[in-house]
C-alpha cells in the first residue's frame, strides 16, 4: 500500500487497513564506499519495508532520502542539509500524514546518523498539542553472530537454501572477530539482497574501511565531537572487507530484516497506550 500509488478514494479503506500506521523510511545519500550506492539506507530499508508491509498491511510514505549527514561535504553524491531544516521538514511531513488520517507514524530508520535528528525531532513532538503519535524503530545491522542464532533456531525450514559453506563463512566472520559497520558486511548483505544490480562486490576492497583511530583517545573515553567519524573514516567506510558475501547468506539477511519489521508493525498496530496518553496528555495543559 504505497501512499503514492493510491487514488483519492482508496485512501480511507488504506487507513483502516493499516489500523491508522503510516510508515516511512528514513535514510540518506552518503558514501559507502565504494562498492555501495550512496542511496544504500534508503534503498535497502525501503525495500524491507515494502516487503513487511505485504505480510502485515502498513501504507508506506513516499521514502525520506534527505536525511542528516552533517559535514560529509567532500563525498561526490552526499546532499547535506542543515539541521533545523531537516526538522522543519519532518515536522511538516509527520503533520500533513496525520491530518490525511493516520495518527500513528513510524519512522523508519536506516542509517545511524539519523538517531540523533530523529531522537531530537520526536522529542520536539511535545512542544506542540499533536493527535498522533510518531514511533521511531532503527532497521539496525544484523550481525553475523545473530544470523547464525536465526537460521540455528529455524524450526520451519525457512532457511533451508543456506549452505554449510555459507554458515562456515559466518563463523569465521564470529570467530575472527571481523569488523563490520557502515558498508560493511551487513549492509553489503542488505543491499545484495535488494538490489543485487547496483551491488559491486569486486570494489569493497578498493578503499580502506579501516579506523585511523584519530579520535580513540576522546571517544575511549566517551567523549564525542562532531568530527569523529569524519576523522576516523575518512572513506565513509566501516568494516572489513565484504567481498565474501553471496546471495544466500543476502537471502536470510532480508528474510530477518523484514521478519524484524514485520514484528513492529504489529506491535505499534496493537499499542492501545501511546495515542490514548497523547490524548491524556493533551487534556493537561
Ligand atoms: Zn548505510
Amino acid at each position: 500500500m504505497l501512499w503514492a500509488y493510491l487514488r483519492e478514494e482508496e485512501f480511507d479503506q488504506v487507513i483502516e487497513k493499516s489500523q491508522g500506521v503510516c510508515a516511512m523510511a528514513v535514510g540518506c545519500l552518503e558514501k559507502h564506499g565504494q562498492h555501495l550506492p550512496v542511496g544504500t539506507d534508503i534503498l535497502k530499508t525501503g525495500k524491507v519495508l515494502e516487503m513487511a508491509s505485504e505480510i502485515e498491511p502498513v501504507c508506506i510514505f513516499p521514502g525520506f532520502y534527505l536525511g542528516d549527514i552533517q559535514g560529509l561535504y567532500q563525498h561526490k553524491g552526499s546532499i547535506v542539509l542543515s539541521g533545523s531544516l531537516l526538522l522543519s521538514l519532518m515536522t511538516e511531513l509527520c503533520d500533513e500524514i496525520a491530518r490525511n488520517g493516520f495518527k500513528k507514524i513510524l519512522l523508519l530508520n536506516g542509517h545511524g546518523g539519523n538517531t540523533f535528528f530523529l531522537n531530537n525531532f520526536i522529542r520536539t513532538t511535545l512542544h506542540d498539542k499533536k493527535d498522533y503519535v510518531v514511533y521511531s524503530y532503527f532497521d539496525n545491522l544484523i550481525h553475523p553472530s545473530a544470523m547464525i542464532k536465526n537460521i540455528q533456531e529455524d524450526q520451519d525450514d525457512r532457511f533451508a537454501y543456506i549452505q554449510q559453506e555459507d554458515l562456515d563463512l559466518l563463523n569465521d566472520f564470529v570467530t575472527r572477530k571481523l569488523k563490520d559497520g557502515h558498508g560493511g558486511f551487513c549492509e553489503t548483505a542488505g543491499m545484495l539482497g535488494t538490489y543485487p544490480e547496483l551491488v559491486r562486490l569486486d570494489k569493497g576492497e578498493d578503499e580502506s574501511g579501516q579506523s585511523t583511530e584519530k579520535f580513540d583517545h576522546l571517544s575511549k573515553m566517551g567523549i564525542y565531537t562532531a568530527h569523529h567519524w569524519n576523522g576516523d573514516y575518512p572513506n565513509s567506510y566501516a568494516g572489513d572487507p565484504p567481498t565474501q558475501c553471496n546471495k544466500r547468506i543476502a537471502r536470510a539477511y532480508v528474510q530477518m530484516s523484514v521478519d524484524r519489521i514485520v514484528n513492529v508493525i504489529r506491535t505499534i498496530k496493537a499499542d492501545q497506550v501511546s495515542l490514548a496518553f497523547n490524548d491524556e496528555w493533551n487534556r493537561l495543559w
